[in-house]
């Protein structure tokens, strides 16, 4: 078997006193949706951006194909080697947030480039090129030249999908892409999201949308407060859950 994209093994995370992660282990194997449920303040959003290295842990491993990726407790970027194995685990694992994090003062096109040009100092044409076809493929091709503000939420979230995209990443870690949007702008992000998941990239998709989990997801994680309470395949979380926990949250989510 290939070594999982992302290996997440017991890991602990405090901010202070609270304890938010209290030895969590997630696997994500090549081309496969991991799903994370569970209620506000679970610790969804701290155990992704643990992965990809906003936070720094206190115990556990995160591995990335393979590779220990954790920094216990010395802090963030503190060395040069740091700082390099910091962007190269960025890049792969790429994130979209809840709230797009466009940068307003740059149209479509050029949030989609900034990153790849400046970042990775990749070739300005190539990158234009490829920034242009993702935005064509999540449905904003025409928005290229227009600032964000110009657009809806889910236009938007879209063009931040393109740039996570344009990153040519290894994985995407998804922390509730839709949970800002209208209902009815929801619909065609999380169609970018099937079609992404159906093309077999391996995604880590933090998700209030517990429809789009079952059909998207080939295995499904229960996070309640900082422990995982269930996992498994989505008709198992959902038609079949064991935890009482986990089924009094999905009666009270749907
Ligand atoms: P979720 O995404 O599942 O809603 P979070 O990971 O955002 O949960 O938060 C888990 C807990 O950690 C919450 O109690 C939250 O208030 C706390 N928390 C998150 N980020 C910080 C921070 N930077 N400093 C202090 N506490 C935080
Ligand atoms: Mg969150």
């Amino acid at each position: 078997m290939t070594e999982p994209v992302i290996e997440i093994r017991n890991l602990h995370k405090a901010y202070g006193a609270l304890e938010v992660l209290k030895g969590v282990d997630i696997t994500a194997p090549q081309g496969h949706v991991i799903s994370l449920i569970g209620s506000s303040g679970s610790g969804k959003s701290t155990l992704l951006r643990c992965a990809n290295l906003l936070e720094d842990s206190q115990q556990g491993d995160v591995l990335f194909c393979g590779e220990p990726v954790t920094w216990k407790g010395r802090g963030l970027a503190r060395h040069p080697s740091d700082h390099a194995q910091m962007i190269r685990i960025r890049t792969n694992l790429s994130m979209v947030f809840q709230q797009f994090n466009l940068w307003a003062h740059m149209t479509i096109l050029q949030n989609v480039m900034e990153a790849p040009v400046t970042v990775l100092k990749r070739d300005r044409t190539e990158v234009e090129a490829s920034a242009r076809k993702y935005l064509e493929k999540v449905g904003i091709g025409d928005k290229c030249d227009v600032y964000p503000a110009m657009l809806s939420g889910g236009q938007q979230q879209r063009a931040a999908i393109a740039r996570a995209l344009c990153m040519e990443p290894k994985a995407l870690l998804f922390d509730e892409p839709t949970s800002a949007l209208d209902p009815e702008l929801e619909q065609e992000v999380v169609k970018v999201i099937k079609d992404l998941a159906d093309e077999g990239r391996t995604m880590l998709v933090v998700t209030h949308d517990m429809r789009m989990a079952r059909e998207i997801s080939d295995h499904v994680v229960f996070l309640h407060q900082g422990l995982v309470e269930e996992q498994g395949a989505p008709e198992q979380i959902f038609v079949n859950p064991k935890s009482e926990r986990l089924r009094g949250f999905l009666s009270a989510t749907v």
